[in-house]
């Protein structure tokens, strides 16, 4: 049974180890240890890494009460090595939990809410609350967690063999105890916090630096709420206040007043915008006005066949329907857009053409793709290489057609 000594001190970087078993594996090796500093993954926090002699830690993990150092090379059993803990690591990852403790023991001091379910990354820190929570109710809770760091509170961890020395103890739990095997390790913040966990602390709350909790959303019924600590939230902090700033002086403004001049800059939007389709409306009514003075006569119907140049497919139906003011009318319009020639052909309701079919023989010219039914089709594609010529072959089509 390999001693974990980073549950005697949890600040210990180094120590001198004996391999006791090296195994193969298909990653590397698998050691076993008579003592280490290297903590496994386990209680919702990643594992550390480091180094046995020459050997790097790639991770370490429990199997059958074992404890795994995953290593990139062969170990001489029975050798003593230096082990050495990536510190950097291991003290982040101690910041963000000793944090999720204080965080989770104020929003359960504050408004009764549970932790359960904590996750730590590489990237952020996430807990599980059983009960909705309001942003100001979380607000509240990280400025609570945050006193309890700058009150530098000692952080201590003490095993209980049996279930008489816990009661004994008169521990009061923030998780409740219930179905947990003895022996069992508690760790208690002084004054706050007291919970069963199996993972490395801080000594004192100062070392956690700060508590930032940068998002929250619904989850399962309940809240989950994504924080960081330390460096974390240190170099969280200084990225938004460079967006924010950036953001700023794209206003002329601090970002303190970011909000009102967003705000302010949507009303012109939507001013803007309203502006615009007006705009577009008399220009569409002035547009389909000069097509209408190019309509010819052709047999019974009243045709329009135009390229109306650039035109997206809506703009090429609001000008058809616009243009549609005889009876007996057909109006075929195209336009380009994105690359792509765009088409409309559509008729007056007592009109005998057969948009539908009149649109297949666009499709087969340009080599296009498109259809409708009723008084309307429409259709898209590449732009031919002949177009102006194609528009006219299709204008003799038409006449011919309607003659008929
Ligand atoms: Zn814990």
């Amino acid at each position: 049974m390999t001693r974990r000594l980073y549950l005697e001190d949890s600040h210990l970087k180094t120590c001198t180890s004996t391999v006791e078993s090296c195994r193969p594996t298909d990653r590397g090796y698998d050691v076993t240890l008579d003592q280490t500093i290297i903590f496994d993954n386990a209680g919702g926090q990643p594992c550390d890494t480091g180094s046995i002699g020459d050997a790097v830690i790639l991770g370490c993990d429990e199997v059958n009460g074992e404890l795994l150092h995953h290593i990139d090379r062969p170990l001489e059993i029975g050798t003593s090595y230096p082990v050495t803990l990536n510190w950097e690591r291991r003290f982040d990852h101690m910041q963000q939990h000793t944090g999720e403790h204080l965080l989770s023991y104020s929003i359960y001091k504050l408004f009764g809410a549970n932790n359960v379910g904590f996750h730590l990354s590489s990237g952020y820190t996430t807990i599980d609350l059983d009960r909705p929570l309001t942003q100001e109710e979380l607000f509240e809770a990280e400025t609570l967690a945050n006193r309890f760091v700058s009150l530098d509170l000692s952080v201590t961890a003490v095993r209980y063999e049996t279930a008489e020395d816990l009661e004994q103890a008169g521990l009061t739990l923030r998780k409740q105890a219930e179905g947990i095997r003895m022996p069992i390790r508690i760790v208690s913040i002084q004054d706050a916090d007291c919970c069963t966990c199996c993972a490395p602390h801080v000594f004192h709350t100062g070392e956690i630096g700060s508590i930032l909790i940068t998002e929250s959303m619904s989850y399962k019924g309940g809240t989950r709420v994504t924080f960081l600590c330390g460096n974390r939230a240190l170099l969280y902090t200084q990225q938004a206040r460079k967006v924010l700033s950036a953001a700023g002086r794209q206003f002329s403004t601090s970002w303190t007043n970011l909000t009102e001049s967003i705000e302010k800059m949507q009303e012109e939007l939507k001013g803007l915008h309203k502006r615009e389709k007006e705009l577009s409306e008399s220009l569409n009514s002035y547009l389909a006005e000069e097509l209408v003075q190019k309509a010819v006569k052709t047999g019974k119907t009243t045709l329009i066949l135009e390229d109306v140049g650039n035109a997206t497919q809506e703009k090429l139906k609001s000008l058809a329907a616009k243009t549609i003011r005889d009876r007996n009318s057909l109006t075929v319009l195209f336009g380009k857009s994105n690359g792509r020639l765009n088409y409309v052909l559509s008729c007056s309701p007592d009109s005998t053409c057969d948009v539908s079919e009149l649109c297949r023989v666009v499709n087969t010219a340009v080599s296009g793709k498109g259809g409708g039914r009723g008084t309307l089709a429409q259709g898209t594609s590449p732009i031919p290489d002949a177009f102006n010529e194609t528009v006219e072959q299709l204008r003799v089509y038409f006449r011919s057609r309607l003659k008929q």
